[in-house]
């Protein structure tokens, strides 16, 4: 039997979640000499190349992937032979652990030797050797900056007075910082300066975008489905509705659902009697390391993100969940959801949209505790939007759903005063 390329002779496409930290990722892997690059992005031509391979039981992010990859297969400079396909993967009980069974199966029955490759595996890492670590660490920096780019361009775009010029500062500093992350050969002290070191010069370049700083935006914290809320194709560009109908959105980002992970680690290993073991000292230092390089990242926005601040321990978000999903009972995004949503209360939104894709289970349990945390959180205003795929325009939901927030904000019993600077 032929043998199959590595990932170091392959092009490797990262599934794309978000345009932002796809680009970042990809970086990352070039770093260690793979020549990565983010799938294509969603639209109707995605859903429809997916559709000939769906029986109905899949949900839409699986449904996105999948169409995604097949759109490379459409690519006149297509070789199975020459390409990998990043799909993480999970054991829960989401189907998110069944996308890659279920892309690889289908791409066995083509007939097309395309590699699949999962963080979680050592399939195709090998070749990485010493890389690997390298690799990891460059990877989480990856997601923490784009996380930060992703909040300065929300935070700022609503306000902007020359329209378009928050997009392109945007791409321009996302360039700058996929060239730093994609660096071969630089020491990962001198790769975080150097990120250090454009990030500081990214907010200069925000800062000195046009806005009116006068007007106001009521504040929606956006939670749900992780894919879904990140992914612009899947939730019919919900985020630019909200922007153009007069609201400003905080979007529950990546580092948060990584942070929940490393949490559920120790848990997990405390839950097993391995509060001291050689599993929890790796973690610990693991976690330890992880957090001084978001922390060095992170330093120059201190006073940009006032009023924005992340929690500084994602336990304070399973805290405010512990009365509706407490985490001994529940798993997951739904847990983290509603403890984000009780966050962005504290921090004085307006009110807080669930992105969902139609038929996840996160959003339905959600969906189910909702009405009890409102009445909880003062009549706080929270609202589940659901996705199929079919792109629609959700203008008048989000016109009602935003004057039921300046209406909350009015009549405010909040206790937080928002602190934003623009
Ligand atoms: S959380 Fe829901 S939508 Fe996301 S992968 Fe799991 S089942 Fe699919």
């Amino acid at each position: 039997m032929r043998e199959k390329k590595s990932i170091m002779d392959r092009k490797v496409y990262i599934p794309q979640m978000s345009y932002i930290s796809a680009r970042c990722m990809a970086a990352a892997f070039q770093s260690v000499g793979i020549d990565a690059q983010p799938s294509p992005t969603g639209d109707a031509e995605t859903y429809e190349l997916a559709r000939k391979y769906l029986s109905g039981d899949e949900c839409l992010p699986e449904s996105i992937t999948l169409g995604n990859f097949l759109k490379i297969t459409e690519q006149a400079d297509y070789d199975p032979d020459n390409v990998a396909f990043m799909m993480p993967t999970s054991n829960g009980p989401c189907r998110f652990g069944h996308y890659r069974p279920l892309i690889e199966n289908i791409f066995k029955e083509r007939k097309e030797p395309v590699l699949f490759v999962s963080p979680s595996s050592s399939d195709g890492y090998g070749d990485l050797g010493k890389n690997a670590n390298r690799l990891f660490r460059t990877a989480w920096c990856s997601i923490v900056v784009a996380d930060i780019l992703r909040k300065l361009l929300l935070k700022t775009r609503p306000y902007e007075l020359e329209k378009g010029k928050t997009d392109r500062v945007y791409k321009r500093s996302l360039d700058r910082l996929c060239d730093i992350l994609a660096q071969q050969d630089v020491s990962h002290k001198r790769r975080v300066g150097n990120l250090v070191e454009e990030l500081e010069n990214t907010l200069k370049r925000f800062q000195c975008i046009p806005v009116n700083n006068k007007v106001y935006k009521p504040l929606i914290g956006i939670v749900g489905e992780i894919f879904c809320r990140l992914n612009d194709f899947s939730n019919s560009y919900l985020i630019r509705q909200i922007e153009d109908h007069g609201g400003e959105v905080w979007l529950s980002d990546i580092t948060e659902w990584v942070w929940y992970t490393c949490n559920e680690e120790k848990y997990h290993l405390r839950r097993l009697g391995k509060q001291v073991s050689l599993k929890m000292f790796g973690a610990t230092i693991r976690h330890a390391v992880m957090h001084r390089d978001e922390q060095k990242l992170l330093k120059p926005f201190r006073q940009e993100f006032r009023g924005y601040e992340e929690p500084d321990d994602i336990a304070e978000l399973l805290d405010n969940s512990y009365p509706y999903l407490p985490r001994e009972g529940s798993h997951g995004e739904m847990v983290v959801n509603v403890g984000r949503a009780v966050w962005y209360y504290k921090k004085g939104a307006a009110g807080v949209i669930d992105i969902s894709p139609f038929t996840c289970m996160n959003g339905i349990v959600c969906e189910s505790v909702y009405p009890r945390l409102s009445h909880d959180l003062n009549g706080f205003p929270i609202r589940i939007f659901y996705f199929d795929g079919l792109q629609t325009d959700w203008g008048s939901d989000v016109e009602i759903f935003l004057e039921l927030a300046k209406q909350y904000m009015e009549q405010k019993k909040s206790p937080a005063t928002r602190v934003t600077e623009h």
